[in-house]
């Protein structure tokens, strides 16, 4: 006898509920996506225990009939498409059939939905797939589900939940996302008593973002209305100021539905490349209105993938909408300001000149003008001095131009003496020293990071933190998936030397920041670093942990292009001679580079 059998319908509908189904937060997007295809203006949902033990949705569109209020459950039952044909050009969120008989599969499920022409409505309720009672009830016009008990039939798929709190923050993040590409609707989200989200459905991008992320990034938006015959784009894109350094604040839409799509992201990028710093990614909420026959939406269960048809036409196309934005946006004096001729004489490159208008733009924020990263000044000027090294070399016309190498420090054993002669500081960058037979050219910036991530692990070893108070306590605006992410790392927070707590609406009120050498911008700190642990969530924890205390020693470090007087050195070698390992920071970059007696002898001739 074969071995090979059809599955029944609840086996398969479990194994379809893995691919739909991951967390409540999935629900949730069903559940709501399945209202908006109803043409509802309100839609509610309630939830308990990060949503795996109840999820309630409850939307005023057009119900469910009578008729169909059991087949709905079925798999491939669907009011939205009829043929192959229909696949071509969706119009609406849900075509799969698949949601509900997915979650009904997994979960304990309760439907109550009336129709406009009917005087009752209907009431069903389905356990683990199988129907358990239908019967009529009086409910509102519109559907509302409840799903209780996720996962109650598949451990395997209970055990991968994580905490309550960051269920419940998955749900707000999906919900937020959903939120933003429908303004004309109004969605709430509470959890028990709390209101997490709450959106008035006036029709106004800028008053969803104001629900979701807050006042701060409210006020700072350029909004984007463009057309071409690729596609129409509309919707807001924020100031270089509020960039953060993961891509958690980007959402598109494509004909209304939220998706991702890295073409898209970098042709946003690249649109603002020259108004951001590296590693760091804008704000947007974009809606792309496409002809659906070139966009095929059917690649992935949760239809959260797409592919376009025309990529280049769509990469130019958003490329052109962002770009002719922000040049529209900068105002003249800011222009004016970004190439005034003290810009380009202190720094000259035209690289340098773009940079020096990133801070003219973002200076606009307060007090930030030369508080940005570090990472990408040390860099260019490092740039520089190896051009200043060879083109010294090619002056003086060395055939051995070629031998001047600017060898790295990576030999453990060597230190660098605290007594070293300090023969001078380069380009207000570097600090030269003699030691031995040896010109040490030190990178004053990457060397005190370096000292500076030694002396925050260890304190976050010892658990022991050295934050400074601050003198008025800042508050820190985050989304709800952000906020839940702090406080439940706060721990981590404190031991590092920060101290907050949460001062109600997703906001948290910063009291004290780690210990640093100058005035840091301890908001964008914080926030850079709430961003750093959320998109390495799933990655192992003390990487991460390394990563943050890695940017804190970068923010906190002494700044490239800063004169520093003879103690100030002084004290920095005798930091830097303690160390083991002095000659590299945490990332491997070299903090130090030397050139022997040897090498400037042969450039000189003096010997061959
Ligand atoms: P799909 O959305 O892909 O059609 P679902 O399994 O999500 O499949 O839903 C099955 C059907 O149930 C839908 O096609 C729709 O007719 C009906 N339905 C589900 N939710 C609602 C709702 N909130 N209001 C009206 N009809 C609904
Ligand atoms: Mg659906």
């Amino acid at each position: 006898m074969g071995k090979i059998i059809i599955l029944d319908e609840n086996t398969s509908n479990k194994i379809a509920a893995g691919e739909v189904i991951e967390r409540p937060a999935s629900v949730v997007k069903e559940l709501v996506e399945n209202a908006i295809d109803a043409g509802a203006d309100r839609i509610q949902v309630e939830i308990k225990n990060g949503g795996i033990s109840f999820i309630k949705v409850s939307d005023n569109g057009h119900g469910i009939a009578e008729d169909d209020v059991e087949i709905a459950f079925e798999r491939h039952s669907t009011s939205k498409i009829r043929r192959p044909d229909d696949l071509l050009s969706i119009s609406t969120l849900g075509f799969r059939g698949e949601a509900l008989a997915s979650i009904a599969a997994v979960s304990t499920v309760q439907l109550a939905s009336r129709v406009k022409d009917s005087s009752y409505g209907m009431q069903v309720e389905v356990t683990g797939g199988n129907i358990v009672d239908v019967k009529q009830t009086g409910c509102p016009v519109g559907t509302t589900f409840i799903v209780r008990n996720l996962f109650f039939n598949t451990p395997a798929r209970y055990k991968f939940l994580k905490k309550d709190s960051t269920e419940t923050g998955y749900i707000s993040d999906i919900l937020g996302r959903i939120a933003l590409g429908r303004p004309e609707i109004s969605f709430k989200l509470t959890s028990g008593a709390s209101v997490l989200l709450h959106t008035p459905g006036n029709g106004d991008l800028k008053s969803v973002i104001f629900s979701v992320y807050g006042r701060d990034t409210a006020s700072r938006l350029h909004e984007v209305d463009y057309a071409d015959n690729a596609a129409a784009i509309r919707g807001c894109i924020g100031k270089p100021e509020i960039a953060r350094s993961n891509r958690n604040h980007q959402s598109l839409y494509i004909n209304g539905r939220y998706v991702r799509s890295r073409l898209v992201s970098s042709a946003v990028e690249e649109a603002y490349k020259t108004y951001l710093m590296k590693e760091k990614h804008p704000f947007y909420v974009l809606n792309l209105a496409l002809n659906p026959m070139l966009v095929d939406v059917n690649v992935h269960p949760a239809k959260m993938e797409i592919r376009f048809s025309n990529e280049q036409e769509i990469f130019s196309s958003i490329y052109n909408a962002v770009n002719s934005t922000l040049i529209k946006s900068t105002t003249i004096m800011e222009q004016k300001d970004a190439f005034s001729p003290v810009a380009k004489a202190s720094y000259g490159t035209e690289r340098n000149a773009y940079k020096q208008q990133d801070f003219a733009f973002t200076d606009k924020a307060g007090d930030y003008r030369g508080k940005e990263p570090l990472q990408e000044e040390s860099k260019l000027v490092r740039e520089t001095i190896g051009g200043w090294a060879e083109g010294f070399a090619a002056e003086t016309g060395a055939e051995e131009a070629a031998d001047v190498h600017v060898a790295e420090f990576f030999e453990k054993e060597r230190r660098i003496s605290p007594s070293a002669k300090i023969v001078g500081q380069l380009f207000s960058t570097y600090i030269l020293i003699q030691q031995n037979d040896e010109l040490i050219m030190i990178d004053q910036h990457a060397a005190h990071e370096r000292v500076m991530y030694e002396k925050l692990l260890e304190s976050y070893n010892r658990k022991s933190a050295m934050g400074q108070l601050l003198v008025s306590p800042v508050s820190v605006q985050l989304t709800h998936k952000e906020f839940t992410w702090a406080i439940e790392h706060k721990d981590f927070f404190e031991n590092i030397g920060f101290k907050f707590e949460s001062f109600g609406n997703n906001s948290v009120m910063l009291r004290s920041v780690p210990y640093t050498n100058h005035e840091v911008d301890s908001r964008r700190l914080f926030m850079e670093l709430v961003d750093k642990g959320l998109s390495n969530e799933n990655r192992n924890t003390p990487v991460v942990a390394d990563e943050i205390l890695y940017t804190v020693a970068c923010k906190a470090a002494i700044k490239a292009n800063r004169t520093l007087g003879e103690p100030e050195i002084r004290s920095l070698l005798e930091k830097l001679s303690v160390l083991v390992n002095p000659f590299s920071c945490p990332h491997g970059r070299p903090t130090a580079v030397k050139i022997t007696r040897r090498d400037i002898e042969k450039m000189f001739k003096r010997i061959v």
